[in-house]
């Protein structure tokens, strides 16, 4: 056997077997030359480790595997089965049937984004979306931006910068994904004057911090933790009350974006932006692919001299929000405005599936599969940063297998991958979060995952 750096093809003759042929083909020659030289590298190291041969089969094999790896189609379809509805490895929400066909027209040809088709002259990107927004949340204003860190950053930056911002030590938290309250205070050229203790914080703390130099006090929900047992927040009306005694904004960054009562649905009450407007927050904040179900987004509603401000700020222009997410986002509200948000936008449909339809659809899986038992305790989670620690009745198929870790990593390389998580050494799946659509493959992956398995 070959152990020799000798023997390792050289890229010349590489570039003649008939399998790289191919691959030039497909790609450029360039592309697949540079993974040739990668290949011949690793082959190198791997004989001095003494692992390989360094024959030409193991090269090209190396080679094409690299190539389909490298160049796949990404992102790939993947099915959640974890019950989590807002999975942030997975993309957040998966988008209504109008939202996606609205993307598909805003991409494929040209639009009026910026075009006012009656007066032939220039428009606004903003205007259309800012009047469903203002109609939905009663605020004066709307502007939308990248998403929501952006607009907390730009919201910040365009009334406060330079100035004081009162925050509660209990909100100077990180959201997650390395956003940190006092980090994205000061990169918005605000001084964070943090006030009260983690667990208690009153509004005369607020009160006796304000001086010449206070811009806004910003309130943060705790969208991702909870803090229970001997807790004060001042409410948010105490602090809009104290606000306008002495001329100050309020900011209130609420995260999720819950345009419905999520307590209708035997959640938590998430805040809803049009009660942060209605108690006369100067600029309320939130995500448009959290509980609002539509694409990544950040919104910001309220006070229009305080919008106008934001919208005219040069970081506005850094942090525009694109013509493909503002067509999904559009269609997305108006599943609001025609009240048909539990029929028509995902998330809302997996929140509010009752529990003789998911009964059903795992009774479905397990005759199909033969294997597994109905597990009628189950609980699916909200996650994404919202409503933290609150969860739905659901039932589960639970599959009690010797080794669930490989189990979970066959599903993975199914086609399309199947999400699933382990409990107590169990294998759980979750028809909540599985679009009802995807339920034949969900049975198929299962099934092949089981015999490879066993096999
Ligand atoms: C999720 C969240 C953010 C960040 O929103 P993105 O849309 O992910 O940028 C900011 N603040 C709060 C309170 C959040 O929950």
């Amino acid at each position: 056997m070959p152990t020799n750096y000798r023997d390792i093809p050289s890229v010349s003759s590489v570039l003649e077997d008939e399998r790289v042929k191919r691959l030039v083909s497909e790609y450029t020659h360039a592309a697949v030359l540079d993974v040739i030289r990668r290949e011949i590298a690793s082959a190198r190291e791997a004989i001095r480790n003494g692992e390989g041969t360094g024959q030409m089969s193991d090269l090209v094999g190396a080679i094409e595997r690299e190539a389909s790896n490298r160049w796949r189609s990404w992102p790939v379809q993947v099915i959640n089965a974890t019950g989590v509805v807002l999975h942030t490895n997975l993309g957040r929400a998966p988008l209504s049937t109008e939202a996606i066909s609205a993307m598909q027209t805003a991409s494929a040809g040209y639009t009026d984004i910026e075009l006012d088709l009656e007066s032939g002259t220039r428009g606004s990107r903003q205007a259309h979306l800012s009047h469903i927004l203002c109609q939905l949340t009663g605020a004066e204003a709307a502007l939308a931006v990248n998403n929501n860190a952006s607009a907390v950053l730009l919201g910040l930056t365009a009334v406060a910068s330079g100035s004081e911002v009162i925050v509660s030590r209990g909100q100077a938290i990180e959201i997650g994904g390395g956003f940190r309250v006092p980090d994205v205070l000061s990169q918005s050229g605000v001084t964070l004057v943090e006030v009260g203790t983690t667990n208690k914080t009153y509004v005369r703390d607020y009160e006796e911090a304000i001086n010449e130099n206070t811009g806004a006090l910003l309130v943060v929900h705790a969208s991702n933790f909870r803090v229970t047992g001997f807790t004060d927040t001042p409410e948010l009306r105490e602090l809009v009350e104290l606000g306008r005694s002495r001329n100050l904004p309020v900011l209130h960054d609420l995260g999720s974006g819950c345009l419905l009562d999520s307590s209708d649905f035997g959640l938590a009450h998430e805040p809803m932006p049009q009660e942060s407007v209605a108690i006369g927050s100067g600029l309320a904040f939130f995500s448009g692919d959290k509980l609002l179900g539509g694409p990544q987004a950040g919104i910001m509603v309220g006070d229009g001299r305080l919008v106008s401000q934001a919208s005219k700020h040069p970081l506005a222009r850094a942090v525009r929000i694109d013509k493909v997410t503002l067509a999904g986002l559009v269609a997305t509200l108006m599943h609001y405005v025609k009240d048909e948000v539990t029929e028509k936008i995902p998330i809302w449909a997996m929140l509010s599936q009752p529990r003789d339809v998911l009964d059903g659809r795992v009774q479905r899986w397990l005759e199909a599969i033969g294997q597994g038992e109905l597990l009628i305790d189950g609980e699916s989670t909200i996650g994404g940063g919202s409503l933290p620690g609150e969860t739905l009745n659901t039932t589960l198929l639970g599959l009690r297998l010797d080794d669930p870790e490989s189990f979970l990593a066959l599903l993975r390389s199914s086609t399309p991958p199947v999400i699933a998580r382990i409990q107590d050494q169990c294998v759980l799946l979750d028809p909540r979060t599985v679009l009802p659509q995807q339920d034949n493959q969900l049975i198929a992956a299962v099934q092949q995952s089981l015999a490879e398995q066993a096999g």
